[in-house]
């Protein structure tokens, strides 16, 4: 079974993610092989970020997704119809906010997150 980190990142125009260089955060935990994919979607509270999480959990592999953007009970919310529509348990969706955070703040927030999970 698979685990995978996904960033999101209000279309990259929101000032909360300007203080960390998002690629140098995905490549960290892609070198330490802290998860088996990485990805960054712009808007996955879109109509689009709802087929992106639907075809991507409809694979029925993937175990373990973590999210990286805004706070976690909206993303529990934004979420739950593409997961619904996936069959993904949503219980496997592991969130966290790393909104105004540093590169550094964000890697080890998520970092912390998946070795909790
Ligand atoms: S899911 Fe959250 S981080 Fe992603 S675009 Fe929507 S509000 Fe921003």
């Amino acid at each position: 079974m698979k685990k995978g980190l996904l960033l999101c990142v209000c279309q990259g125009t929101c000032p909360s993610f300007k203080g960390m260089d998002i690629f140098e955060v995905l490549n960290t935990i892609r070198r330490e092989k802290l998860v088996d994919f990485v990805s960054i979607h712009p808007q996955l509270c879109a109509d689009d970020g709802d087929e992106f999480l639907n075809t991507l959990m409809s694979n029925k592999e993937v175990d373990r997704l973590f999210v990286a953007g805004c706070d976690p009970r909206m993303q529990q919310k934004m979420f739950r119809d593409a997961f619904n529509k996936a069959g993904f348990n949503p219980e496997k969706h592991f969130a966290v906010d790393i909104r105004n955070m540093t590169t550094e703040q964000a890697i080890e927030t998520i970092k912390k997150l998946i070795s909790e999970k």
